[in-house]
């Protein structure tokens, strides 16, 4: 058993704000309030602590897919992010044929069951052939309640949000269904109106799936999702800040609208993730991975990002000027909050998991604790 440990000296961002010399007491795999005279410090001093990273919308990484990776490959994946401060993940499924979905569904609910993911997320095949991304056409289908329900049943109630075209037939039943089963009805891959879109919110949408990306663009006699989703306060858009998805405008547009609680940082990230350029397969599609941009093979669209929340955290405090309570906000504390888990994880307090991550004043990540291990140990003097 892990015995008591006190981090000593950082600036530690808490949900009341940032202390500076701040202490974080570890006892086990838990943040305690104190701790017994005898435990060893562990000096931070010039670094930042903050809660572990929350993932709601990750396919994959170290050049493992959660859509069609085996057990091994799904543990691997789920490791490369830890690697990156990711200690919460989502596993999405890009778009595949209904019966190998449910079976995935069933073999990835063990590996939530066992505290490795903390559920699935199902990004296709309920989504518009207009704003298809890297899904494969031929596999899309109408969000009928049904099938929406046959795999929220085959995930055995470890199915966290559907993402959907909710302008499709059945898209507005299907929303009120994942509501009604405390499932995250997410709007995207969309072609839907202004009007449309906030019919969805009034069923019980919550959340926009990597906003400005796959759906119409703000229009002015059209307005489209966009504007829709920004004005809602029901409504946490997730953004995908890695400098190719987003110009930084449009992050900020979404800040200034949503306020610190109501965005969520999301990689949305591929295999190549933490592994690579090169060639892979996003469900079955082909995609080319070069300088770090995914793209399919046919066609060149945006397919995934390989991106890690290390770097978006960096990115949100160096270039976007986010305060790193902000930026903790949306890269934690929010999507936990959406996830139902915050009484666990998503901020520093005594009573949840110790989940943690060590910057350096340059927001390079140094160190990573899982449930009260180290993933990656602070190197220092
Ligand atoms: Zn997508």
């Amino acid at each position: 058993m892990a015995t008591a440990k006190v981090l000593a000296g950082a600036r530690v961002v808490l949900p009341t704000g940032t202390v500076t010399d701040g202490r974080v007491i570890v006892d086990g795999t838990k943040i305690a309030g104190s701790a017994p005279g005898d435990a060893p410090l562990v000096d931070l001093s010039g670094h930042w602590v903050v809660p572990g990273f929350v993932d709601m919308h990750n396919h994959g990484g170290g050049g493992a897919s959660f859509t069609s990776g085996t057990v091994e490959d799904i543990l691997t994946g789920v490791h490369t992010h830890r690697l990156h401060g990711t200690t919460t993940v989502v596993a999405s499924f890009v778009t595949g044929e209904m019966d190998f979905l449910a079976q995935r569904a069933g073999l990835l609910s063990e590996l939530a069951e066992q505290g490795e993911i903390a559920g699935i997320h199902f990004e296709g095949p309920f989504i518009s052939p207009c704003r298809k991304g890297a899904h494969d056409e031929t596999l899309l289908r109408d969000p009928d309640p049904a099938a929406v329900r046959k795999l929220v049943d085959a995930a055995r109630g470890r199915a966290k949000m559907v993402t959907l075209a909710t302008e499709l037939p059945g898209g507005i039943d299907s929303v009120r269904l994942l509501a009604e089963q405390g499932v995250i009805a997410a709007i995207g891959h969309t072609d839907a109106t202004y009007e449309q879109t906030v019919e969805a919110i009034d069923a019980g949408a919550t959340v926009a799936t990597h906003l400005f990306n796959a759906m119409p663009q703000l229009g002015h006699r059209a307005p489209g999702p966009i504007a829709a989703l920004l004005e809602d306060d029901r409504i946490t858009v997730e953004l995908i800040n890695d400098g190719t998805h987003l110009h930084p405008a449009s992050l900020e547009l979404a800040f200034h609208h949503k306020g610190g609680e109501k965005v969520a940082f999301i990689t949305d990230a591929m295999d190549a993730a933490g592994f690579g350029d090169g060639r892979y397969m996003l469900g079955p599609m082909e995609v080319e991975v070069k300088d770090s941009v995914a793209r399919l093979v046919e066609g060149g669209s945006i397919a995934g990002s390989t991106l890690t929340l290390d770097r978006a955290f960096k990115r949100a405090v160096t270039v976007d000027r986010l305060s790193v309570e902000d930026t903790v906000q949306a890269i934690s504390a929010n999507p936990a909050r959406l996830l139902g888990m915050y009484d666990r994880v998503g901020s520093l307090e005594p009573g949840k998991d110790a989940d943690l991550v060590v910057l350096d004043e340059e927001f390079e990540l140094k160190g990573v604790m899982r449930r009260g291990e180290w993933i990656v140990a602070p190197q220092l003097p």
